[in-house]
């Protein structure tokens, strides 16, 4: 399986297929111990739709009569 590990001296994260009981790799970058992520979603955010039905600014209508 493919997990996804961070390191903890740099914070890179390293993916490796390891079996499901190892916790620990190197990090590809600098070779300290990098941990397991555990079971983070994978957050893909694609054609997010931001319909701003919102506005900050107050509308302000003339007072007429
Ligand atoms: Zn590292």
């Amino acid at each position: 399986m493919l997990f996804e590990f961070r390191c903890k001296k740099c914070g890179t994260i390293t993916e490796a297929i390891v079996k499901g009981d190892v916790k620990e790799v190197e990090c590809s970058k600098c070779d300290a111990k990098a941990e397991k992520i555990i079971s983070a979603p994978h957050f893909h955010i694609h054609g997010f739709n931001a319909t701003n039905g919102y506005s900050n600014e107050k509308e302000i209508k003339p007072k007429v009569g």
